[in-house]
């Protein structure tokens, strides 16, 4: 079996960890200190802060934006559920902004459309979610534009991105944006077993989601309420967190990874690029890639020309999962979820996101991936999708 997508772990990450076992510290240690500032380092920006997933992330970051009960939170259809869950869990309320035909990112003209409605209505966003789809950067400028003329606030989800860029910078400076979110699950870019890190440039930011991670507990005398001198006060809880912490078992993998991140992201370009070349004359659209992007390649979607093969979407599927290639869809819309339809969504809500839904498929991609695993695949798509007689 090819799966769509896994980890690559070698020694050094196995003796990082293994020396954090022998370690002082299994959490709340150095380490993961250390883990957020080569990130911060790598990303070109000032503030890092690691949880446990970027699920974690995004939900802290939300607080820490401020979103609350009657607030509204839009994001990208084409994503993980986790986009548009953080606002449920702080009791807003979730729109999504049809993608574009070529990025399958958030679409920067629909945004603007509905933006214009929405100020109509007196029902502008307090955040827009942008996702990085595939690891390709969204059209942050537009986005930062539209967030000054209309006032909301910006997190990206670059769960997918982390080594990727953006006109030339690296993804994760928030250039654009308020905070960034990255994801190390084993499939993404680089891996903590479960993880993810929020990337600010805002000190207060930093500081609040700090707090949100570890119960809304300080120990620092600065941000203490006063109190009698003789009680014992060494910290208090002043808001309302979690336990969202990252351990340092998990930042050693982290750290030891981020040595590889270039390396892992050219080597997904290398893979792509002979996707391209094979693919090019099979009935697909291979991903398109805007100029001002370098993606962190963490997908490689084809879409199906279903007028020009003999196949539906859902028996391609099929077929490559019986030929052992575990293809993948990324996504469902996230308003066709019955947990999201339930809420009013309609099935037809984005055409765009509809008509990606019918036609994508995720190749396998991951640093690992062999030559003859990928010849494999590739002749295993040609000999299913034998193009229709005419
Ligand atoms: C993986 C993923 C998440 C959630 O990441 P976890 O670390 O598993 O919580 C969120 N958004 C997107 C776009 C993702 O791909």
């Amino acid at each position: 079996m090819i799966p769509y997508g896994r980890q690559n772990i070698n020694q050094a990450d196995i003796d990082a960890v293994v020396e954090v076992l022998r370690s002082d510290f299994l959490t709340q240690g150095p380490v993961v200190q250390e883990f957020e500032k080569v990130v911060a380092v790598y990303c070109h920006a000032n503030h890092a802060v690691a949880v446990n997933s970027a699920t974690s992330a995004l939900h802290i970051a939300c607080l820490a934006l401020g979103v609350s009960k009657g607030d509204l939170v839009w994001t990208s259809p084409i994503t993980f559920v986790a986009s548009a869950n953080c606002a449920l869990y702080c009791g807003a309320q979730v729109d999504f902004v049809d993608i574009d035909p070529h990025t399958y990112n958030l679409s920067v003209a629909r945004l603007k459309e509905q933006l214009v409605q929405a100020e109509m209505a007196g029902r502008l966003p307090k955040v827009v979610i942008p996702v990085h789809l595939c690891g390709q950067p969204c059209d942050m400028e537009g986005i930062h534009a539209l967030s000054q003329q209309y006032g909301f606030k910006i997190i990206e989800d670059a769960s997918h991105a982390i080594g990727g860029r953006y006109k030339g910078e690296p993804i994760g400076n928030c250039r654009y944006s308020d905070i960034t979110v990255f994801s190390f699950h084993p499939v993404k870019i680089i891996t903590t077993g479960e993880g993810g890190m929020a990337l600010t440039n805002d000190e207060q930011l930093a500081k609040h989601m700090r707090l949100l991670r570890s119960h809304g507990i300080t120990n620092d005398a600065l941000d203490m309420q006063p109190r009698p001198p003789e009680e014992l006060w060494n910290y208090q809880q002043i808001d309302l967190g979690f336990n969202y912490r990252m351990t340092d078992i998990h930042a050693a993998l982290g750290l030891s990874q981020m040595q590889r991140l270039d390396e892992f992201v050219v080597r997904r370009h290398v893979l792509a690029k002979r996707y391209n070349e094979a693919l090019s004359s099979l009935p697909f659209v291979t991903p398109w890639q805007h100029p001002d992007s370098y993606s962190s390649y963490h997908f490689y979607v084809i879409r199906l020309k279903l007028d020009e093969i003999n196949k539906t979407h859902r028996e391609t599927y099929a077929a490559l999962q019986a030929a052992g290639i575990m293809v993948n869809l990324h996504y469902i819309p996230v308003y066709r979820q019955p947990y999201y339809e339930q809420m009013g969504f309609r099935e037809s809500y984005c055409p765009q996101a509809e008509q990606y839904f019918s036609e994508a498929l995720s190749l396998p991609l991951y640093p690992l991936l062999s030559g003859e695993q990928i010849d494999y695949i590739i002749d295993s798509l040609e000999s299913i999708l034998f193009t229709k007689q005419s």
